[in-house]
């Protein structure tokens, strides 16, 4: 039989050893696995993550990298789908009492017989979603939206129609603004892979103890915007047990629900007082836009006024962060260009194609059928 012995060292590290132990015999063969990471790494770690990471078809998350091991294999400053080492951390026991863990890379428990016995043969610990793919960032852009006039940060889909007629199929993305001047000129209008927000709970962000850092990554948004767009509950808990922000993704993203299982320390016994969809993105939103007005666009555009003009339409969606002194637009988001050059990058109230207004609820359903999550 193989057993999973845990040695305290020295400098309080917790080191995994497969040990294979014959009937009667204690002195068996042992294997250096590697390390387990401490439950509670998402308080003792630094107030700013190195880097952060996601996966498709995730359920929850664990957003942040503190394995000093997992960052230092990092395949470069971000990668997309790549493969990510196990993260290992206590998780408890299983049903028949056997230890249990949860690698936190790939969301998912460890320990059973089969695990213990593949890793003693190749000396690897390495979970059952290993060759899950990871996307991450080392040094995420770093946002302090309080020192800037607007902010604006949206969950970029594909687009509903295009000029070309095919369906974009893609994975979501980040679209950031940033103005220093009221509707001013955007010194900021680009995608990006992942964000970090820092805030303040009453504004005076430096002398603050309780400075709030989130992470904005692509899933995390789509999960809040399409609740949001179809008016699911959502709230935020912290895992009681590791204190990690508790993010529901994917399917646990479409159900509100009490029981939690939490990604970063993978016990299952987190409850909210209420059925929900957790995500720290609410209390994000929250904070700096707490009551949402939109306003419906009046503009009106007609495609077929641009014969053989190359363009891209959207439905408008709510930002994930909204900082201004002023609604979000409500409509139908256009990128039209002439000859190559941009003619148009406006929402609008009414577009017309091929003699057709289009629906602003159609588009967006095509685009989230058309997320690759
Ligand atoms: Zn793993
Ligand atoms: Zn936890
Ligand atoms: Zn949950
Ligand atoms: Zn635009």
């Amino acid at each position: 039989m193989i057993a999973i012995e845990r040695v305290l060292e020295a400098d309080g590290t917790v080191a995994l050893w497969a040990v294979n132990r014959t009937a009667g015999d204690l002195s068996g063969e042992r294997r250096f696995l590697g390390y387990e990471q401490p439950v509670r790494a998402y308080q003792s770690a630094h107030k700013t993550p190195i880097a952060v990471c996601w996966s498709d078809g995730g359920t929850i998350g664990h957003v942040e990298i503190f394995n000093r091991d997992v960052l230092a294999a990092l395949p470069g400053q971000n990668g997309e789908n790549v493969s990510v080492g196990c993260d290992i951390v206590a998780a408890g026991k299983m049903r028949n009492g056997a230890d249990r863990w949860w690698c936190r890379t790939h969301q998912a428990h460890w320990g059973t017989k089969t695990d213990i016995v593949a890793a003693y043969s190749t000396g690897n610990l390495v979970c059952s979603s290993q060759t899950q793919p990871v996307s991450f960032v080392v040094n995420p852009l770093d946002l302090l939206p309080d020192e800037h006039a607007e902010v604006g940060v949206w969950c970029s889909m594909p687009p509903a129609i295009t000029s070309a007629g095919l369906q974009v199929r893609r994975r979501p993305k980040i679209h950031l603004h940033i103005r220093d001047e009221a509707n001013g000129i955007k010194i900021f209008d680009n995608d990006v892979s992942a964000l970090l927000i820092k805030y303040g709970a009453r504004g005076d962000l430096f002398s603050a103890t309780d400075t709030t850092t989130v992470a904005i990554t692509p899933p995390a948004a789509f999960a809040l915007v399409t609740a949001l767009e179809e008016g699911r509950p959502m709230g935020h808990i912290d895992c009681k047990n590791c204190g990690a922000p508790h993010l529901d993704l994917g399917e646990f993203s479409r159900t509100a629900h009490i029981k939690h299982l939490c990604g970063s320390c993978g016990r299952d016994g987190i409850r909210s007082s209420e059925p929900l969809i957790s995500t720290p993105l609410k209390p994000l939103q929250d904070h700096f836009n707490p009551e949402p007005v939109f306003i419906d666009v009046d503009r009106r555009l007609s495609i077929d006024d641009f014969p053989g003009a190359a363009f891209a339409i959207w439905a408008s969606t709510p930002a994930v962060l909204w900082k201004a002194d002023r609604p979000q637009e409500r409509g139908i988001h256009v990128h039209l260009s002439v000859n190559g050059k941009r003619e148009i990058d406006e929402t609008f109230g009414s577009v017309i194609y091929r003699g057709k207004e289009l629906k602003r609820a159609d588009l967006l359903a095509v685009m989230i059928q058309n997320t690759l999550t």
